[in-house]
């Protein structure tokens, strides 16, 4: 859907594309909106309510197309959603999916985080390697992209850092020596797997759309 919009940036009206975004965390949001920054991003909560869908996909990507594809079907806007987790050589590819739940209560981040590191306490530390992979999907009347992305990196016992979310503390990216915690939100972005994600999905759109 193609809209009307005030450009903050010089106050001129711009005919730009309108997307939903499908999620009602405020952090996804912010994110999409830096990267698609020539969109009009909207959020759940910024559309007529419907029930989410539950995530019942084997893969990041079904998860994500799951989303998407309800978005659109519910708001006719062009919607893109995205599913992430972490995966842990250790734990062979686990907690994957399940990564938002993984201790039973959904979003519990501290609980998530404490139950890998005891799960990993007799795992020697040369084999704490793990991954961060995010899916993306965006869904319009034309059909549908899928984008994906990965950040390596390798675990440590000890959380550290105060930025991020989930297991952020408990993360150390390749070429790194802090944990992704410890990095400012932008320069996380410009190596994480939702922000590749992302980028890759701007890119197709600008070419193909
Ligand atoms: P979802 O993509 O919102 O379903 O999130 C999946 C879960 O994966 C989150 O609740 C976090 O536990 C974890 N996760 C995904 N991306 C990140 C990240 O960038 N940092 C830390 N944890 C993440």
């Amino acid at each position: 859907m193609r809209v009307a919009h005030r450009d903050p940036a010089d106050g001129a009206r711009r005919v730009v594309t309108r997307l939903l975004l499908a999620t009602r965390n405020p952090k996804k949001l912010v994110e999409l909106r830096r990267i698609l920054s020539s969109f009009e991003v909207v959020g759940l909560d910024d559309v007529t309510h419907y029930p989410e869908v539950p995530e019942t996909g084997a893969t990041f990507a079904d998860n994500a197309l799951l989303k998407a594809r309800e978005g659109f079907r519910r708001t006719a806007l062009p919607t893109v959603a995205d599913d992430s987790g972490i995966a842990v050589d250790a734990l062979t590819g686990m907690p994957g999916v399940l990564s938002a739940r993984w201790s039973g209560r959904h979003g519990d981040d501290e609980a998530n985080l404490r139950l890998v590191l005891d799960q990993l306490a007799d795992t020697p530390d040369e084999r704490l390697g793990a991954a961060f992979h995010a899916a993306v999907a965006y869904v319009d009347e034309q059909g549908e992209i899928a984008t994906s992305g990965v950040m390596l990196g390798r675990l440590v016992r000890s959380p550290k850092g105060a930025n991020g979310f989930g297991y952020d503390p408990i993360f150390v990216p390749d070429g790194y020596s802090v944990t992704s915690a410890e990095l400012p939100s932008e320069e996380k972005d410009a190596i994480s797997h939702r922000g590749r994600a992302l980028r890759a999905l701007a890119r197709r759109l600008a070419e193909e759309r």
